[in-house]
């Protein structure tokens, strides 16, 4: 080994480790690794995110001391660094050996089709796939729970089943159970009635991992939440993993205190709506999983007129490849517009800047557009420069390092806390409220 440079022993690690996992794990944890820099006594590796380097610690530290050099006993001589967040979309290739065949028919009640490798990443849902990822990789040992929100169409669902899926696959031991939030109070009503709640109780209370979906269908039901909350702490205590979706955070729930709290105990993480780039990868994947050809202008096209949900977009998708087949049509510009006509009567969202919020703010709070853009950090200034920046987070479907760099140089983590902290005020301030409206309806006219 030693007459090896470290990027040699690097790709024989790599070669090992394919033998020895499968495709879709190779895929989603060792082949988004970067070799950042080989020092005579240490490898720098980059890794995309926390989880991977957990998930590579924990899974194969006694493989990379076997390959590397020992820093001290136990430890190889290779660090991590997480890398900077992407801001590009970055399409996940097809995934080949494809996860439907391979998982055994199994009574998880899982969509085959939602799994990691068909998940594809951009900067609005980076974030909550690496936590689903590392919520999978080491059930009930990271974060607990792992708390999904986001709007309508989002893949929630599919995330949630991905993570069924993985642990199926990777913990075969633990006992899975998947279910929305429907599901079980039909199923406490149906066990109420047959006298069977104790059986109920201790297969709920038996599980390894919940996956519960749509917490937001548990509001306004007080009798099924208090059997839900003794399941959720009982599992909890137990160290057992749960992962709930909802299409609000946590504290906008209309549920007890306690189950809020403990909802807000472990990782809460937001889906957002996908940028451009993401929803045109999103489309090429579906549409190469049909078999169905689009041209890339066209792929465009579609994504630039249903904007707010990924759901709409499979729709349209699906309409136009049975349309184009039907009719023996090629795909162009021109059938998707006769095709998709009522789909695409959305108008593209106007286009907000960061420019147009600015000036739209300025006036509301009666600042200078130069005021808000330097560095003073007066108050009379500083404030409606944090409002512009929420704004910006909220009605600009773009990365925060590039929102960031349009307010004059400020760091993503500014603009993170500025959206924060007028979020959290703007709950409780009604002035504040009406300013924000203001400033939204300025933005529209
Ligand atoms: P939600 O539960 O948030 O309402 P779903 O998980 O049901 O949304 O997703 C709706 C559809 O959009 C599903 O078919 C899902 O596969 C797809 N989808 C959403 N986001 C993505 C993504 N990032 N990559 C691929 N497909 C996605
Ligand atoms: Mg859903």
């Amino acid at each position: 080994m030693l007459t090896k440079t470290p990027d040699e022993t690097w790709s024989q690690f790599l070669e090992f480790i394919e033998e020895r996992c499968s495709a879709a794990e190779f895929e989603n944890w060792f082949a988004p690794i970067r070799v950042l820099e080989t020092l005579s006594d240490e490898i720098r590796l980059e890794v995309p995110n926390i989880f991977v380097r957990e998930y590579i610690l924990d899974n194969y530290k006694k493989d990379l001391c076997a390959f590397f050099p020992l820093k001290s006993p136990g430890e190889p001589a290779v660090a991590f660094v997480v890398a900077e967040p992407k801001k590009k979309a970055n399409p996940v290739p097809i995934e080949r050996a494809a996860p439907s065949e391979e998982l055994p028919a199994n009574d998880l009640k899982l969509n085959h089709y939602y799994t990691f490798a068909n998940f594809i990443e951009g900067p609005a849902n980076q974030f909550v796939k690496s936590a689903a990822m590392g919520v999978a990789s080491r059930p009930g040992k990271s974060y607990n729970p792992l708390f999904i929100h986001g709007g309508v169409g989002l893949g929630k669902t599919h995330l949630l089943h991905a993570i069924g899926h993985y642990i199926h696959e990777h913990h075969k031991k633990l006992r899975v159970h998947c279910i929305t939030t429907e599901a079980f109070i039909n199923d406490l009503v149906d066990n109420l009635r047959n006298k069977s709640i104790d059986r109920m109780k201790r297969f709920y209370r038996s599980l390894d991992v919940l996956l519960v979906d749509d917490i937001q269908f548990l509001q306004n039901r007080l009798n099924f939440e208090e059997e839900f909350c003794n399941t959720f702490e009982s599992l909890i205590n137990q160290n057992k993993q749960i992962i709930i979706t909802s299409d609000k955070p946590p504290g906008q729930l209309k549920l007890s205190e306690r189950l809020i709290g403990r909802m807000e105990w472990g990782l809460v993480a937001h889906i957002g709506v996908p940028d451009l780039e993401t929803r045109v990868a999103i489309l090429q994947h579906k549409a190469e999983l049909k078999g169905f050809r689009i041209p890339q202008s066209v792929a465009f096209f579609i994504a630039e007129h249903i904007f707010n949900n990924v759901r709409q977009l499979e729709g349209a998708l699906n309409r136009l490849s049975a349309y184009c087949r039907l009719m023996g049509l090629d795909v162009t510009e021109e059938v998707v517009s006769t095709s998709l006509s009522e789909l695409l009567q959305q108008t593209p969202q106007k286009k907000i800047s960061v420019e147009t919020i600015l000036k739209s703010v300025a006036t509301i709070f009666g600042v200078r557009v130069s005021d808000l853009k330097s560095t003073s950090r007066s108050k009379d200034v500083a404030f409606p420069r944090q409002v512009a920046m929420y704004l910006a987070k909220e009605l600009i479907n773009e990365s925060l390092m590039r929102l960031s760099s349009s307010f004059g140089g400020k760091t993503h983590s500014t603009l993170l806390h500025a959206w924060k902290k007028i979020s959290g005020q703007v709950e409780k301030d009604e002035t504040l409220r009406r300013q924000i409206d203001m400033a939204k309806r300025n933005l529209e006219a």
